[in-house]
């Protein structure tokens, strides 16, 4: 029987020099590491050249030559190795720079070697830098798609460089027995996918590009379909351990509310949404869901709503938002919506006065709040509740997941969880971020909102740029205007904004125009009391950092500014423009920025100019960073993925999640015999990882 885990040490040809290496610089330990350390590209060995053939620089050539010369030209720093080489139409040098001691007896003058790489030109000569090159005779004849592993200088000196990788590869290929099947096979066969023993085989050995696609396909689709196979089982497990508070009635605070409070029609994303938290609260047990929603789509009211639903049945709720000042919206929010009603509410900030506090917190405990609204202040240890029901998390990426898991706490059974965000984020990715939680959507706007206009200004458009504000402000709208606030440069970010400000009150005077001002450096209370202003309509502009960037809510500001946008990642220009259009006027987002432009940045801002829809905007984000710069990927799994691209791949994502899901409904622990095989490689998969989906 093949054990995969084998240490690498026993495999012919490694010993406990080379294993070192190879633990240290590849991450390989064992046999299975080995066989999933996939090249990263192909050299095409179909394609032959002849020296002859070198026309442009920085085109690959293949050809089959003999050593004429070597030699080592220069001293210490500048030395270089020299290989002069020929076939029967020209000749060429080949030259190294690194690792000369052990490329250097490898070169012997008038043999022959096959020889890849790409030319360069200096001045009328022609060169070929670090070239892949070996003896011919040690050429396999069987595939003409030579792999290209990772390989650092510390590799090369054991011999480990990609060459000496395929070898090792090559020869644990050919003495280990056939590589088991983890696939149920009406699975396997159903979606034409080759056996896992050929696909190990051929990613490192194809003999062509269907082969090479084949394997590929194979062994993304297993990456994905087990990473969701653990995602959904730890879930099931889960759910087996935490019951949940039935509420199987709505009593007169939600039904009284609803019908007679609520100042406006609820969409029919937002009635979707409650019917499946209300369906999760009856179920009995404990929920866990992620509501994901665009910025304005509308989660707040859905929040207390859902809030509602559990107080008649003697619970409390609790709203954490990431900022004072949300908070503070909310909680004002909730008193006015809740105004007519005897629901106790109360907020708890960093910044309430400690006596007030105090008694906050004993009357949570004792349970004369009914809602409360906090910031991170409702974590700290001496919050306690009487008996907390329902937990929201406002823009939940705002928070670590050791922060909110600490909310769980609250109550001796764990309440349930709502987390709100309107970070976009792909539902590819989301699908494996949040593979644990219940996923809900809204992906409709309230009525009567007319798309907001983005235009791409520079500098030279200035003036006309406050022009245009000017008339907006005449119109009696209020206006945002927005400074990046990059920590390497606080400084000057800093000044910009400030001189930003000076600017802004010279051509905007008062007393007719008034601009308030906030950003990091004021003290909590004064940032409050100007963004109140502001709110409040006593103020027409406000010129801040990014600290608004998050759920502020004026419906009547209809114009955002945001100064050297190209400095901004795309989700935070999402955000920070969905302050806008949030009333039934026409908006707009103006992004200013310096006329010369990174490829990145322009893309960046193409695509805000071209769309409003947040998910598309995250596709394109996740396309220019990549996973591992999004929120929350780095606990998810996917930045261990060896093949897999959640960026690329994503139609095998989804069709890997869609037959995770439909194998554990047809048999939830795994336990037919035809799904054997799939829960071996699964257990041995979770064992020792007691990550037992503690995600709030
Ligand atoms: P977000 O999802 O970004 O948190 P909010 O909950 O702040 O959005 O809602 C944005 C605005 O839309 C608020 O002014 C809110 O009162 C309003 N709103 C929400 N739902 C509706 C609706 N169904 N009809 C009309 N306006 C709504
Ligand atoms: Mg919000």
């Amino acid at each position: 029987m093949l054990n995969l885990d084998t240490p690498i040490d026993y495999l012919k040809g490694v010993g406990t020099e080379r294993a070192q290496c190879l633990k240290k610089e590849a991450g390989i330990h064992s046999y299975g590491d080995l066989l999933e350390y996939y090249p990263f590209r192909y050299i095409d060995k179909s394609q032959k050249n002849f020296i002859s053939d070198l026309s442009e620089d920085g085109a690959p050539l293949n050809i089959e030559v003999k050593i004429e010369k070597v030699e080592e030209i220069g001293q210490k720093r500048v030395k270089r190795l020299s290989a002069i080489v020929s076939d029967h139409t020209g000749t060429l040098e080949l030259v190294w720079f690194k690792g000369i001691k052990w490329i250097k007896p490898k070169l012997i003058v008038g043999k022959s070697y096959s020889v890849y790489g790409k030319v360069s030109r200096y001045g009328r000569k022609w060169n070929i830098a670090h070239p892949d090159i070996e003896p011919i005779e040690n050429q396999k004849a069987s595939y003409s798609l030579q792999p290209v592993y990772h390989s650092s200088e510390k590799m090369g000196i054991k011999g480990l460089n990609s060459r000496g990788i395929e070898r090792l590869t090559g020869h644990l290929l050919s003495v280990i027995p056939k590589v088991p099947e983890i696939l149920p096979e009406a699975l396997r066969t159903s979606l034409q996918l080759i056996p896992r023993d050929t696909a190990y085989r051929k990613i490192h050995f194809p003999s062509n590009n269907r082969e090479l696609k084949e394997a590929k396909a194979r062994l993304t689709f297993d990456e994905f379909f087990f990473l969701q196979l653990e995602m959904l089982m730890n879930k099931q497990i889960q759910q087996k351990k935490l019951r949940g508070f039935v509420i199987d009635k709505l009593g007169d605070s939600f039904n009284g509310f609803y019908h007679q409070h609520l100042p406006f029609e609820l969409t029919g994303a937002q009635k979707r949404v409650l019917k499946e938290i209300r369906r999760d609260l009856a179920s009995g047990i404990q929920m866990n869901r992620l509501l994901q929603g665009d910025v304005g789509s509308g989660k707040t009211i859905v929040s207390l709503l859902s809030m509602l639903m559990l107080l008649d049945a003697g619970f409390q709720g609790a709203i954490m938002a990431p900022t004072e000042i949300l908070a503070q919206q909310h909680f004002e929010g909730f008193k006015e919506l809740l105004a007519a009603t005897d629901i106790r509410i109360a907020l708890l900030t960093g910044s309430v006065k400690s006596k007030e506090k105090n008694e906050i917190k004993a009357a949570l405990e004792e349970g004369d709040i009914d809602i409360i609204v906090g910031t991170h202040a409702l974590l700290e240890d001496n919050v306690k509740f009487k008996n907390l029901g329902l937990v929201v998390i406002d823009e939940q990426h705002r928070f670590g997941v050791a922060q909110r898991a600490k909310l769980w706490k609250k109550n001796s059974t764990p309440p349930h969880i709502l987390v709100m965000t309107a970070t976009p984020i792909p539902r590819t990715l989301a699908m494996t971020l949040y593979g644990d939680l219940d996923v809900s959507v809204i992906d409709e706007l309230p009525p009567g909102r007319k798309p907001i206009k983005t235009i791409h200004k520079t500098e030279k458009h200035r003036l006309s740029t406050f022009g245009f504000i000017k008339e907006q402000i005449d119109k009696g709208h209020q206006v945002y205007i927005v400074y990046p606030l990059i920590e390497e440069s606080e400084k000057l970010d800093y000044q910009n904004l400030m001189d930003g400000y000076e600017a802004i009150c010279r051509h905007f005077p008062l007393p007719k125009y008034k601009v308030s001002v906030v950003h990091g450096r004021m003290k909590a209370e004064d940032k409050d009391y100007e963004m109140q202003r502001f709110v409040k309509g006593e103020t027409q502009i406000m010129v801040a950092t990014t600290v608004i960037e998050v759920g502020v809510n004026v419906p009547n500001a209809s114009v955002m500014v945001i100064e050297n946008s190209e400095k901004f990642g795309l989700s935070q220009l999402h955000q920070l423009r969905g302050r806008v259009g949030r009333g039934a006027d026409q908006s707009y987002c103006i992004l200013m920025s310096s006329y010369k432009l990174t490829e990145n940045a322009r893309t960046r801002l193409e695509t805000m100019v071209r769309t409003n829809d947040g998910f598309e905007i995250s596709e394109v984000d996740l396309r220019l960073r990549g996973p591992g710069d999004i929120m929350g990927t780095r606990q998810s799994g996917i930045l261990d993925l060896k093949i897999a691209d959640i960026a690329k791949d994503n139609q095998w994502l989804v069709l890997a999640r869609k037959k995770a899901l439909e194998l554990l409904e047809s048999d939830p622990m795994l336990k037919k015999q035809e799904n054997r095989q799939t829960a071996v490689h699964l257990m041995n998969k979770m064992q020792g990882k007691s990550r037992w989906a503690m995600i709030s």
